[in-house]
């Protein structure tokens, strides 16, 4: 089974675009921040390039090139193995790109890659663009010309290349033949209608092969076969495959990169991730499906739960005398667990290596074990700790005895009501003891969590000033057992900031309100630890720059 695929060639592009194709999936919608923590997530998994969008047409694109440049809210953000990359049209028809203020966003959109997207199929030439095949072809050559003189690598989509091909093959191969004279480093085949299979992908990358420019691949899910119709460009000498984290993207979605990357790496032996990568591709996976909040596919090949899940009974007895009787692959290697039951994704040797990077010694096999139970348990009635570093530190500080009583909550309550029906007004208070002072404070807000976190503030605040600079940046909520209605459990994700680092913690409960509360009382306690309060100490010392990463 081993041996039929061909030789890698000597460059390779994993190229993602889930932040520009992936966020057309409906119902998906990125914020700044949103597309910040992904684009660390995509670096992480070691992609080569990561499309982040298209300046100039989408303000919250632009403003998301535009925060790059800065480091992001925090300063912080730095971009350590991907090159980042601009999406953008071909100049209008009839202007000069030098004049185009589309093609000038990309040119200054600070991404060191333009991808430019260009007609390849006649009829879409002279029906929606409605000009002649040569000025589409002049329009190519100037834009393309343009971005390269400012300096900029240009790689160029062909838009509706297979359907175009189909249809006036001529034409389709000028346009890559134009592209690539212009500069173009790579010229990306698009099956923008996601109608291919993969021996018709074989035989028309063959062919535009034949002028001997480097190719690449861009597949949409449509006929169910868009990563192996990614891999079938390959095979025919694409070096360049874009695609989505877990198949976001419009219709049916993009070719899933997780599923193209651990191919490549397990199945061809193509390093195409940095070493050691592919280990993370479960964890990350998951992760960027907490920000999308788009519901985890457990079927998701490689990294889905049920990926390598088996039920228990004959076969389980076979799986413990050897496993890999009954699996494709060793999951460890993208980083999945086997599961005979419902499990979750914690493993012993995860939790102490996260444990390791977060500056705790978990060596201990014993301890280890136990924190894992605990994980296990808790994943178990819904917590998530992949995308919420925060609380699973505060987990590992409660069970090794390093969580500083910083204060004491006592209770809590909220309160809303409505006047007649048009205003609602709601409050909360909060008891808490801070430095041995007792407080009770009432705080107003436009919802119970907002009160909720008007409250506690000015509960901590005298005993803690330090709590003035942090900010809830995101607040998200997951309905996990859906079909239940609203006796559902949820989960509550809250990332706060404080301006110069960035931490997620969660809550679970049958009640929105209580999960929220457990959200917010570990974003205020992790927060409070890592800006160095002590329960004693009246002054506290400014927090230490952290390394980026949210
Ligand atoms: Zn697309």
């Amino acid at each position: 089974m081993t041996g039929t695929a061909p030789v890698k060639p000597a460059e390779f592009h994993v190229y993602d675009t889930t932040l520009r194709d992936g966020a057309q999936q409906e119902g998906l919608r990125l914020s700044v921040i949103d597309k910040l923590a992904i684009a660390g997530f995509l670096d992480e998994l070691g992609v080569g390039f990561i499309e982040g969008g298209w300046p100039g047409a989408n303000p919250n694109d632009t403003a998301f090139f535009e925060s790059l440049k800065s480091g992001g809210p925090d300063g912080q953000f730095r971009l350590q193995n991907a090159t980042l990359a601009a999406f953008g049209f071909t100049r209008r028809v009839g202007m000069r790109a030098a004049d185009d203020p589309l093609t000038a966003a990309v040119r200054d959109s600070g991404a060191p890659v333009a991808c430019l997207v260009a007609k390849s199929h006649d009829r879409h030439v002279e029906q929606a663009l409605r000009t002649t095949l040569a000025e589409n072809l002049a329009m190519i050559t100037d834009t393309v010309t343009h971005l390269r003189a400012e300096g900029q690598r240009v790689f160029v989509d062909c838009e509706h290349f297979f359907d175009g091909y189909r249809d006036n093959a001529a034409y389709a191969l000028e346009v890559v033949r134009t592209a690539a004279e212009a500069g173009a480093e790579v010229v990306v085949l698009c099956d923008t209608n996601g109608g291919m299979l993969p021996n018709w992908i074989g035989d028309v990358v063959a062919a535009a092969g034949e002028i001997g420019v480097p190719l690449g691949i861009h597949c949409h899910n449509d006929t169910g076969c868009a990563v192996a119709n990614t891999l079938a460009a390959v095979d025919a000498g694409a070096m360049h495959v874009q695609g989505t984290i877990n198949g976001y993207g419009e219709r049916t979605g993009n070719a899933d990169l997780v599923s193209v990357v651990a191919n490549l790496e397990l199945k061809y032996g193509w390093p195409v991730l940095p070493a050691g990568a592919l280990a993370e591709a479960t964890r990350l996976s998951h992760a960027i499906a907490e920000v999308t909040n788009v519901p985890p596919s457990g079927r998701q090949p490689y990294v889905g739960l049920s990926a390598f899940a088996h039920k228990a009974g004959l076969h389980a007895s076979a799986i413990k005398v050897d496993p890999n009787l009954y699996q494709h692959i060793d999951p460890a290697l993208v980083g999945n667990d086997m599961r005979m039951l419902v499990s979750d994704m914690a493993g012993r040797a995860n939790i102490q290596i996260k444990g390791e990077e977060l500056g705790f010694d978990l060596s201990d096999r014993d301890l280890a074990a136990k924190i894992t139970d605990q994980v296990k348990e808790a994943e178990a009635a819904g917590y998530t700790y992949e995308a919420a570093d925060a609380s699973f530190e505060l987990l590992l500080r409660r069970e090794l005895g390093q969580l500083p009583e910083l204060f004491a909550v006592h209770s809590w309550r909220v309160f809303t009501q409505s006047h007649h029906g048009d205003e609602i007004d709601t409050e909360a208070t909060v008891k808490l003891t801070a430095k041995g002072v007792g407080q009770r404070v009432v705080g107003e807000g436009n919802g119970p969590v907002n009160a909720l976190d008007h409250a506690v503030r000015n509960a901590l605040a005298p005993a803690y000033p330090v709590v003035d600079r942090f900010e809830l940046i995101d607040y998200r909520v997951r309905i996990l057992d859906q079909g239940h209605g609203t006796d559902a459990t949820v989960r509550v994700l809250i990332q706060t900031t404080d301006g110069r680092r960035t931490w997620t913690t969660v809550g679970v409960g049958q009640n929105l309100i209580e999960a929220s509360w457990e959200a917010l009382f570990e974003a205020y306690l992790f927060g409070l630890i890592h800006s160095q309060a002590s329960p004693e100490a009246d002054v506290e010392e400014p927090a230490a720059p952290v390394p980026a990463g949210v």
